[in-house]
């Protein structure tokens, strides 16, 4: 069985100081080797010199759709890349509702992270209306049709795709594991139709050390995106041995 891919999204938190000391203790447990950690972008360049000869690894949040140019507050993938960024979170329900991202911009972000060399975690999720409404595999489908057709599908296959819904992210209520195993299946099922079924699939929504290893237990479940915990160095841990 492949290893379970644990990836912590720090989102807009974190100092140099808060930083030094989070990586420190990290480094010191062996269950976060192979484990990614997404700090904001300015402090990729401490954080990547922090986690230099371990195996912790190095992910961005957010990319530019463009290429380097006039885009006045943009990051361009390369420069992720030349920050040693291996991945770059795209797509995330916040930066679809606060920033106005569609699913245009989360294609074009995809090709141009795995231009640079980048795997893109593609996030896709369903409000909790539309799932109340019956509609959560169909929304959820739906994104992952257009990352697919607009960004083709080999630059899908390159990517990892990260089942977030909008519901369970920071509210502390995460999916039960009925709701993950069947969209789980359901997504693995379209991607298997496309012909990208080898893609890991991530499970993102307020996932905490307690009932982390039953959730990646789940058939489907290639490993968790996580968010708050992953700013509490003992509960980032837990989560990654829960990975082992
Ligand atoms: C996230 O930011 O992608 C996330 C899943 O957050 P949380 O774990 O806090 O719900």
């Amino acid at each position: 069985m492949a290893a379970k891919l644990v990836v912590g999204n720090w989102k807009m938190n974190g100092s140099v100081e808060k930083n030094r000391s989070l990586v420190s203790a990290l480094l010191q447990d062996e269950a976060t080797a192979g484990a990614v950690v997404c700090p904001p972008c300015v402090y990729l360049s401490q954080v990547r010199d922090l986690i230099a000869g371990s195996r912790l690894r190095l992910g961005a949040q957010n990319v530019s759709r463009y290429g380097d140019g006039a885009y006045t507050g943009d990051v361009s993938a390369q420069m992720l890349a030349e920050f040693g960024c291996r991945y770059v979170i795209v797509g995330h329900s916040e930066r679809r509702a606060l920033f106005g991202e569609f699913d245009a911009d989360v294609a074009q972000k995809m090709v141009v992270a795995v231009a640079a060399g980048m795997t893109p975690i593609v996030c896709v999720g369903e409000s909790l209306q539309q799932r109340q409404q019956g509609d959560a595999v169909a929304v959820v489908l739906a994104q992952l049709q257009a990352a697919k057709e607009l960004a083709g599908v080999e630059v899908l296959q390159a990517s990892v795709v990260a089942y977030e819904p909008v519901w369970a992210i920071g509210t502390g209520v995460a999916a039960t594991l009925l709701d993950v195993a069947q969209m789980h299946g359901a997504i693995k099922t379209a991607l298997r139709e496309w012909g990208a079924g080898d893609l890991s699939l991530l499970y993102g929504g307020s996932v905490k050390p307690e009932g982390a290893s039953e959730l990646m237990a789940l058939p489907g479940v290639d490993g968790v995106l996580v968010g708050g915990a992953s700013l509490v160095a003992a509960q980032f841990v837990a989560i990654c041995r829960a990975a082992m």
